[in-house]
């Protein structure tokens, strides 16, 4: 891996390619597998990742907004994209780019409806949500009826899929809630497929969903978002996955502090003992939050573990080097497949979702494939 000369987030695009093929390995060869790439992929890069997926034979994509599909049309991707929470504003420019709404209530399959009438489309292919505990998106059973009745209507629509989310794939303590909301699916699913002419496929699994219940809740495809950036919910599947991404920057400068001065705004760091520190350039304006401050978190120097001290500034971040052998210019890691994301993120009490998608977009993206 070349050496960190700024800050950068560096995307292994083999490691994506091992990743994809462990979970595809995790299901029959029949199951399709859906790659969501929502939110600039997890926070890498949604072009590049998507455009490495689809050569590798990606059956659908995801995306959470119609924007994020719009901009993968633009660059050329032909897979389905499937847009989990498009809104009305975006119908028009939902089918002009051919992007896949997840309908999700009656307002919205109303709405898409009126929209499918005005450019006279046929056979649309639509998603339709159902909520099966989540309460977050989708359809009530009761609303079966209806859509029925609404779809009768016109033959603008087609229902190429119905799907749902669970709550707590990732938690063994939520076993028994999970097999409900499967369960809750089974009967929906059945009820709609007795009452269409056709058969739309089915889907209800994320990661965490594929690791644990990939027996149970298969149905015709899987959507997977996390695990293909190298994170399984625990430690186990951790160990099979690769984090596709590393976090790196350098030293800009060291200090030497002597005890009673102290570092950063509102001086919150105080030296006891003498104390060498170095300033990286990078801060909370780039995805590493305040949260991280003041000794809770650490980044990686030559190998060796360094806090972050003090109060993260917007553009910067001090660490504490006393312990360790280094230069002005040496590489420091924020965090890589061995320094884990997900261990930097419980450092400060979230999730590796939350810290990967919060790289922010002035980071250098780049790539490697080897
Ligand atoms: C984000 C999302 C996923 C992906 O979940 P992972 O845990 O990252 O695999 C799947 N389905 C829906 C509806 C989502 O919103």
């Amino acid at each position: 891996m070349p050496k960190a000369t700024e800050t950068v987030l560096e995307i292994n695009l083999k490691s994506l390619e091992h990743n994809y093929t462990y979970l595809r390995s995790k299901i029959k060869a029949s199951t399709k597998l859906l790659s969501v790439v929502k939110a600039f992929a997890y926070g890498s890069d949604a072009i590049t990742v998507a455009k490495k997926l689809e050569l590798l034979g990606v059956d659908y994509f995801a995306v959470a907004y119609a924007a994020e599909g719009i901009s993968l049309r633009e660059v050329g991707i032909k897979t389905p994209i499937l847009v989990l929470h498009p809104l009305s504003v975006n119908f028009k420019d939902i089918i002009k780019h051919h992007l896949e709404p997840s309908i999700y209530s009656k307002r919205i399959l109303d709405a898409f409806i009126k929209e499918s009438e005005k450019q006279k489309i046929k056979d649309y292919p639509i998603h339709l949500k159902f909520n099966t505990g989540l309460n977050r998106l989708g359809f009530i059973d009761n609303d079966i009826d209806y859509i029925i009745e609404e779809l009768k209507k016109t033959n603008f629509l087609k229902i190429t899929s119905v799907f749902s989310h669970l709550a707590a794939s990732e938690d063994h303590n939520e076993k028994e809630f999970t097999l409900n909301q499967i369960a809750h699916f089974k009967k929906i699913t059945t009820l709609l497929d007795r009452k269409l002419n056709y058969k739309p496929f089915k889907h209800l699994l994320n990661t965490s969903g594929i690791i644990n219940y990939a027996n149970e809740a298969q149905f015709n495809m899987v959507r997977t978002g996390i695990g293909l950036y190298g994170f399984g919910n625990e430690a186990k599947i951790d160990a099979k996955l690769i984090p596709i991404a590393t976090f790196k920057t350098i030293i800009s400068q060291i200090h030497t502090i002597e005890p009673k001065q102290s570092v950063g705004y509102n001086r919150a760091f105080s030296a006891t003992n003498t104390t060498k520190t170095a300033t990286l350039p990078l801060g909370h304006a780039d995805g590493i939050g305040r949260q991280y401050g003041n000794g809770k978190s650490f980044v990686t120097v030559n190998g060796k573990k360094a806090p972050i001290i003090g109060n993260v500034c917007m553009d910067m971040i001090m660490i504490d080097i006393t312990n360790i052998d280094c230069n002005e210019g040496d590489e420091v890691i924020i965090f890589g497949p061995d320094f884990s994301a997900e261990e930097l993120a419980n450092s400060a009490k979230t999730i590796s979702y939350e810290l990967l998608t919060g790289i922010s977009q002035r980071v250098k993206r780049t790539f490697v494939d080897n």
